[in-house]
C-alpha cells in the first residue's frame, strides 16, 4: 500500500499525520516538508523565539513511535492526479491519498527582492536572521501594519530599536477590521514608541554604502528613513504555484478550492491549512483563513474522511468558527467568527481603555468578535457564535453583564 502522503510539514501536515493515528489510520504516513528543520510551530517566530526568550518551536511530536516517516528538505515539484503520483525534488513519490498543506509564502515588496537588509517574517530562518539585528538596537523600518508587522514592531520595540511602521492604508490593519475598531489600535504604536506613517509607499530601498550603513527606504513623497534592516510584512499567498496544471481547482488568490470535507477537485487530493479555501456553511460564503486555530481543527476532517473511505462514514461538514489570536504593544487581541462590511459592530467597553470588546452582529445574531484583553467574552462569544444563538444588542453592549443570550 502506498497510504497517505502529507505535503508541507507545518501546523496543518503535523496535525493531519498526528490526527490520522490518533483516528486509527494503520496505513504508511509520509510527511514531506521543503524546509530542512525538524517541523516547528510558527507563531512563536513573531514573539519568544524573535526576542531569543525562547530556542526554537519544534512541535513535541515523536513521529518515530507513532509511525510516521519524515522526509525533510525536500520540495514537492508537482503531481500527477491520473495516476496518483506525487513529484518531488527526490523523485516520484506514489500515494493513495494526498494532503495538500504546503502553507502560505509572503508577498515580497515589488523591487525589493534581494536587496540586502531586506527581510520576510516567516520561516524559523527569517527569524533567526532577525534575532541579532534586534540585539543592534538600531533604526528598524517595518512595511505593513498588519498582524505580523504589529507583532514585529512589538518585539523590535521590546529589543530596544527604534522603529517606524509604513503602511499604504489610513489605518492599521485596514484590510480585517473597519476604521472605527482600527482607529483605537494605531494609537498602540505611539504608545509603544514606534512611529506609524499611513498612507505612505515605499518607493525604492536604497542599500547602505559600507556593511555598517545604515539603509534607506525611499517613500513616495521623498521622505528617506534610515535602517539597518526593513521587515516586510505586507500579506501572504498560498504556497501552491507548483499545482499549475495539475488540474487541481485553485481560486483566485492561489489558494487550491477544497469541498466541505477538505477535498480537492480531484479524487484522493485533500487540502488543508494556509494553502486552501473551504465553503463556510456558517457564513454563506468561501473563506481563506490564514490562522493557527484553521491548520489544527482542518485536520481531523481530512483524517476523518480519509478513514471513512474504508468504512462509509462520512465525516460532518468543516464549518468552524474561525478563532485566532495576536500579541501585540502589551495587549492580547483574540478574534473569532467572521464578519463583512454589512454587519452590524456593537461596543462593549471604552476603545480607549485596557481592554475592551467588539461584535459584530447579522440581524440578531452574532457572528464575529473581536476582544482585547477580555479573554472570557472571547470565550463565551466563540460559544454564541456556534450556537446561531439570537442576541440582545442592549445586553450585549454592557461590559459589566456577561455575553449571553437575549
Ligand atoms: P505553514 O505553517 O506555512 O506550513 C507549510 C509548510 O509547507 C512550510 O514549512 C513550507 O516550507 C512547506 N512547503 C511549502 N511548499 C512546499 C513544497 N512545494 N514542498 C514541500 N513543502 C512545502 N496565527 C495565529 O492564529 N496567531 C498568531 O499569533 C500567529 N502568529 C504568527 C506569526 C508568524 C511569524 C507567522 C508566519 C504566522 C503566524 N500565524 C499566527 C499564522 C499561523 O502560523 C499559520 O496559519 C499556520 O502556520 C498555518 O499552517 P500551515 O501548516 O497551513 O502552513
Amino acid at each position: 500500500r502506498r497510504g497517505v502522503v502529507v505535503v508541507g510539514a507545518g501546523m496543518a501536515g503535523v496535525q493531519t499525520a498526528v490526527a490520522l493515528r490518533e483516528q486509527g489510520f494503520t496505513g504508511p504516513v509520509t510527511l514531506i516538508g521543503a524546509e530542512p528543520h525538524q517541523p516547528y510551530d510558527r507563531p512563536p517566530l513573531s514573539k519568544a523565539v524573535l526576542l531569543g526568550t525562547a530556542e526554537g518551536s519544534a512541535f513535541d511530536v515523536d513521529f518515530e513511535a507513532l509511525g510516521i516517516t519524515l522526509r525533510l528538505g525536500c520540495e514537492a515539484l508537482g503531481v500527477r492526479p491520473g495516476e496518483h503520483v506525487l513529484d518531488t525534488s527526490a523523485g516520484p513519490v506514489p500515494y493513495d491519498s494526498l494532503v495538500l498543506a504546503t502553507g502560505a509564502e509572503p508577498m515580497r515588496l515589488p523591487g525589493a527582492e534581494g536587496v540586502p537588509g531586506v527581510h520576510l517574517l516567516r520561516t524559523l530562518d527569517d527569524a533567526e536572521r532577525l534575532r541579532p539585528v534586534l540585539a543592534r538596537q538600531h533604526d528598524i523600518v517595518v512595511v505593513g501594519a498588519g498582524w505580523i508587522g504589529a507583532e514585529f514592531a512589538t518585539a523590535a520595540r521590546e529589543a530596544g530599536c527604534a522603529v517606524t511602521v509604513v503602511e499604504a492604508a489610513d489605518r492599521p490593519l485596514a484590510g480585517a477590521l473597519p476604521a472605527e475598531v482600527a482607529e483605537p489600535m494605531a494609537r498602540w504604536y505611539a504608545e509603544a514608541g514606534a512611529v506609524l506613517r499611513t498612507r505612505a509607499r515605499v518607493a525604492r530601498v536604497e542599500p547602505g554604502d559600507g556593511p555598517e550603513e545604515p539603509h534607506h527606504v525611499v517613500l513616495d513623497d521623498g521622505s528617506r528613513l534610515p535602517a539597518v534592516a526593513v521587515v516586510v510584512g505586507i500579506g501572504a499567498r498560498p504556497a501552491t504555484a507548483w499545482l499549475a496544471g495539475s488540474g487541481i481547482a485553485l481560486g483566485a488568490h492561489g489558494e487550491v478550492l477544497a469541498d466541505d470535507r477538505l477535498r480537492g477537485s480531484v479524487p484522493d487530493v485533500y487540502a488543508v491549512g494556509d494553502c486552501a479555501s473551504f465553503p463556510s456553511g456558517r457564513y454563506g460564503e468561501r473563506l481563506l483563513v490564514h490562522h493557527w486555530d484553521n491548520a489544527l481543527q482542518g485536520p481531523r476532517t481530512v483524517a476523518a474522511d480519509i478513514l471513512g473511505a474504508a468504512t462509509g462514514e462520512v465525516p460532518e461538514a468543516y464549518d468552524p468558527v474561525p478563532y485566532f489570536w495576536s500579541e501585540q504593544f502589551g495587549r492580547f487581541v483574540q478574534y473569532a467568527g467572521h464578519h463583512t462590511a454589512a454587519d452590524t459592530t456593537v461596543w462593549r467597553g471604552d476603545p480607549a481603555g485596557p481592554a475592551w470588546t467588539v461584535c459584530w452582529l447579522r440581524g440578531d445574531r452574532l457572528v464575529a468578535l473581536l476582544v482585547v484583553g477580555r479573554p472570557r467574552d472571547l470565550a463565551q462569544g466563540r460559544k454564541l457564535i456556534q450556537a446561531g444563538t439570537v442576541m440582545d444588542p442592549r445586553l450585549l453592549a454592557d461590559p459589566a453583564k456577561p455575553l449571553k443570550a437575549a
